[in-house]
């Protein structure tokens, strides 16, 4: 494998490239004469619209898609309006939206399926990454397009298959050497049968940390409309701050329990490979923000996070009392469905976990129910409080329950890592449930 173990991976996502304004400011912030891959998310709002116009059309109401095709479009020619002034970008920017709109627009006029629902999803990335590239030459930076479809794919199960990625990176990159500026899409990418796909919502950062461990980059930088990744959700409780650093482990599991600054499993490439991640703002560039590496920050809480649309299963046997096996017979339930369990506790005559994904909720409820009796709850969310719980620091679960008294808990998992305890609340208390924890913890 060739390394770019010079080059850093800077990510930018939906706000950061949200308008032409915004997009001109990019330039300061990339024009540095070292090679580096700038991975963009599209334009904020873009992939909402795309989602709409998809479901209009999976709703068999290609009208309504053609409207809201129409209003996007619109939307787009005024970006390119305002951000090109030689004749020449202008042309360009027009003979590209042009070209992507006709592209949404030939869905109204065919049957349509998931396969089509990707292919509309992609447009996003595409538009922004070309109109950047555009705007990058008519100010005289010398950049490249790498299109993300070449090399980023995912396997059969949905994950991405970092050794095809690495190999077709290398091939892109080989092809331009000595750009200053690599410019590649976020987000999409294509599955085994080479059709397109995304690594779901919000996977822009994915796709940088999967770049930046594909060439062993120096530094993958996330930058996002915030200053770094805080101690509790900023959309939910009032005063909230910055943490300067985080280990992996615990950006992972802050992440992964619903963090939006970051996709829930971004962290990993990067882990894999000990690529710290710097999460910045560029609305103020200069902010600190927080650095993601091997170093653990010894806090005793560093975060809070909460992710919801959680379903809890009660799952009770007779069976279940002095017996061995049975909770393998359980988890295969699961494992044939391809469902991850988040949460588990048990006690003597029944276990209590919990899932996100309820795609296949039905026929593994039917094939629960066959060996043990169960009971569902949805509308939950998980609480997840990120620290350092190490069993000789005494305290930590009290002052967790402690700061949470008022709040009915459905489950709590302690002791499954040293740097997480989760709290499963019915979503109606989970601001109450954070605003507590930020009280009692920080
Ligand atoms: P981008 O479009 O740049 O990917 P996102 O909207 O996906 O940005 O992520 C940034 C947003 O994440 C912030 O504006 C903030 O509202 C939200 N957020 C949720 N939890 C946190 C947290 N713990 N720290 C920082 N931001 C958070
Ligand atoms: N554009 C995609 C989304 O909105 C991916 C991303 O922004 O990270 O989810
Ligand atoms: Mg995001």
């Amino acid at each position: 494998m060739v390394e770019h173990k010079f080059m850093k991976v800077l990510k930018f996502g939906g706000t950061s490239v949200g308008s032409p304004e915004r997009m001109k400011k990019l330039v300061p912030l990339i024009q540095a004469p070292e090679p580096k891959i700038v991975v963009l998310s599209a334009m904020s709002g873009t992939t909402n619209s795309l989602v709409e116009i998809s479901k209009a059309l999976h709703d068999g109401q290609p009208g309504q898609a053609k409207q809201l095709i129409g209003i996007l479009e619109a939307k787009y020619k005024e970006v390119v309006k305002a951000l090109y002034t030689k004749t020449e970008s202008l042309q360009k920017g027009s003979e590209l939206i042009k070209t992507h709109f006709e592209y949404l627009n030939s869905f109204c006029l065919n049957p349509f399926g998931n396969k089509e629902e990707k292919a509309i999803l992609a447009q996003g990335e595409l538009l922004s990454t070309a109109l950047v590239h555009y705007y990058l030459e008519e100010v005289g930076i010398p950049s490249v397009l790498l299109p993300a479809l070449n090399f980023m794919r995912i396997d059969d199960n949905e994950e991405p298959d970092l050794h095809y990625i690495e190999e077709h990176i290398q091939k892109e990159l080989s092809r331009h050497p000595s750009v200053p500026v690599y410019i590649t899409q976020g987000y999409i990418c294509r599955n085994v049968f080479g059709e397109i796909d995304n690594l779901k919502r919000g996977g822009s950062d994915y796709t940088g940390t999967l770049i930046g461990a594909a060439i062993q980059a120096e530094e993958i930088q996330i930058w996002t409309d915030i200053d770094g990744m805080h101690n509790n959700d900023p959309r939910v409780v009032e005063k909230t701050h910055p943490v300067t650093e985080l280990s992996f482990d615990e950006a992972a599991e802050l992440a992964y329990f619903g963090a939006k600054i970051l996709h829930p499993t971004c962290v990993l490439p990067a882990q894999l490979r000990k690529i710290p991640v710097r999460l910045l703002n560029t609305m103020q560039p200069q902010a600190k923000g927080t650095l993601i590496s091997e170093k653990n920050s010894g806090a005793s809480f560093t975060a809070v996070a909460a992710k919801d649309d959680i379903t809890a299963i009660k799952i009770k046997s007779g069976r279940m009392l002095l017996a061995y096996g049975f909770l393998r017979s359980v988890f295969e339930v699961f494992e044939r469905y391809k469902t991850p369990i988040d949460m588990i506790a048990t006690s003597e005559v029944a276990v209590s976990l919990t899932i996100d994904n309820t795609r296949n909720l039905k026929s593994i409820l039917t094939e629960l129910r066959e060996i043990a009796t169960v009971d569902v709850d949805s509308e939950l969310s998980i609480i997840c409080v990120v620290g350092n719980f190490t069993a000789e620091k005494e305290g930590s679960a009290f002052r967790i329950l402690q700061s949470m008294k008022e709040i009915p808990i459905r489950m709590i998992s302690y002791g499954g890592s040293e740097h997480n305890v989760s709290i499963l609340v019915k979503t109606s208390h989970k601001k109450a449930a954070l605003v507590a924890l930020n009280k009692g913890l920080f």
